[in-house]
Formats: C-alpha cells, sequence, structure tokens
C-alpha cells in the first residue's frame, strides 16, 4: 500500500507535463477505477485543457487543470504514475493516458483497487476540502490530536496511528517509526499517555512525514540506517539506536516492529 512519501513520489513524476496542454485522453472507460464519473464531459474539458498543477494530501492526490478540469487519483494498493514519450503505445494496464506534445501522463493500476474522480468546477471539489490537514501542515495541531486520541482512549495507539481520519497518510511502517521514536510501546492505550509523551508523538510525527517525503519522494530512497525502517524487515533486526534485538507481533490487525529497549511495556 502506498504510503505518503510514495504517492507524493508518484504526484512529482506528472510534474514534467505542468503548464502544457493535453491534446488527447484516452481511457478505459469500463474499468471500475472510473465509477461514478461524467466520462464524456471528463473527455471534454481535460482535452484542451492545460495541467496547471498537483498536491498530494495522504494517499490522495488532485491534479488541476485549465477549463475548470480536476482529476482525483488515488493510487489503490497497485497504481502508479509515470510519464513516456509522446507516442509511446499503451498497455494493457495503462488505464488513463493523458497526450501532451511532449509527453503522455499515465496512470497504470495491474489490480484496479485505485480511483479517478473527475470535478468540473472553478473550486475544489467538496471531498477535497472535507479531507484533514496534512500532517506536515500548521493545521495539524497538537490540540486536535489530543483530541483524537481521546476519543480512541482505549485503542492502542499503533491502531490509532493508522486511522486516516486524522492521520492522513501515515501507513504501517511510518506508524511504527514514529512510536520509536517516541519510545512509546505500540500496545499502549491511546488515552493513558501522559501530556508529554503525546507531545513526542506529535513531534515524531512531524518529523517522520518531513524526512519520508524529503528522502523517499525524491527518488524512491530508503531513510538513512539511523532510521527504524531499515532494520524493521530483516530476521534479527536490531534497534540502531542501542543494538537490542527487534520484538514483532500484530497489533491493531497490522505486523508491528518495536524495540523493547526503548519501548517499555
Ligand atoms: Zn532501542
Amino acid at each position: 500500500m502506498p504510503e505518503l512519501a510514495e504517492v507524493e513520489y508518484f504526484r512529482r513524476r506528472w510534474d514534467a507535463g505542468v503548464g502544457r496542454k493535453i491534446v488527447g485522453v484516452e481511457l478505459h472507460v469500463e474499468k471500475r477505477i472510473f465509477r461514478g464519473n461524467d466520462l464524456a464531459t471528463m473527455h471534454r474539458v481535460i482535452s484542451g485543457a492545460k495541467l496547471i498543477g498537483s498536491e498530494a494530501r495522504g494517499k490522495q492526490m488532485l491534479f488541476r487543470f485549465g477549463k475548470g478540469g480536476w482529476l482525483g487519483i488515488h493510487l489503490g494498493m497497485t497504481g502508479e504514475l509515470r510519464h513516456e514519450p509522446p507516442d509511446f503505445a499503451a498497455g494493457k494496464h495503462d488505464h488513463l493516458v493523458l497526450r501532451q506534445a511532449r509527453q503522455s501522463l499515465v496512470f497504470n493500476d495491474p489490480r484496479l483497487f485505485g480511483r479517478v474522480l473527475f470535478h468540473h468546477g472553478t473550486n475544489e471539489p467538496e471531498w477535497w476540502t472535507r479531507l484533514p490537514p496534512a500532517l506536515t501542515s500548521p493545521g495539524f495541531t497538537l490540540e486536535k490530536m489530543q483530541a483524537f486520541l481521546k476519543r480512541r482512549a482505549r485503542a492502542p495507539i499503533k491502531g490509532v496511528l493508522l486511522q486516516q481520519e486524522c492521520f492522513i497518510g501515515i501507513g504501517n511502517w511510518m506508524a511504527d517509526e514514529i512510536l520509536w521514536r517516541a519510545k512509546i510501546h505500540p500496545r499502549r492505550a491511546a488515552g493513558q499517555l501522559s501530556a508529554a509523551e503525546t507531545r513526542e508523538v506529535w513531534k515524531a510525527i512531524r518529523f517522520v512525514c518531513s524526512g519520508a517525503l524529503r528522502i523517499v519522494s525524491k527518488d524512491y530512497s530508503d531513510p538513512p540506517p539511523s532510521w527504524l525502517f531499515r532494520h524493521r524487515w530483516e530476521k534479527g533486526g536490531r534497534c540502531p539506536e542501542d543494538g537490542a534485538e527487534l520484538a514483532r507481533a500484530t497489533i491493531g490487525g497490522r505486523t508491528t516492529a518495536w524495540c523493547p529497549k526503548c519501548q517499555p511495556n
């Protein structure tokens, strides 16, 4: 499942087409990633419109076009964006191809868990404005996070960090990284964290999200060896801080890694 930084990586791959006109739209209309859209209007509006820019919030991307056209793209499990030469022949899973004079912008999704949402209007689509603030933005405040944890007081903090209605874009490895940095055991109840511990979690969220956006989304590099990320997958992986062997269990329905020394229960 693509997380925050991976989504940002793919979003930037369409940057090559910003400021340029779409001269042709090709799509596999029968595919479920397009369900619920007025495809005739989408075709009419996007054809001949300029790609103006884009933004990602969590796993959701929004591309803005001229003529009041907007395309929301969610990558689902296996979706990818890329750019290709202008005359490239689309493959079986290239479900959306926007042709430009200098390149083709492609959305590929073999398993079809992704989603394309077309909107026509002067303002951003309503579903976009309803998304929670990005975790690296000033809108994501400690107070908002505290209130959210209170409402889920008995759930393990690991599971709560994966809830997208507050922690938009946080996926499994990022949640583990955050708790390791905040020195919180992943099974602790969200409502039992002290004010100081909650603050540490909030700070770790900002650090991990901005670090992941900077490092991973640039060229898909891994974070440095000082991150838990680099050790959590290895068998017998050790804590980069103290060398203790990492513990693993399923918490909140997901495989979780933590350091028993840094994160005592
Ligand atoms: Zn440790």
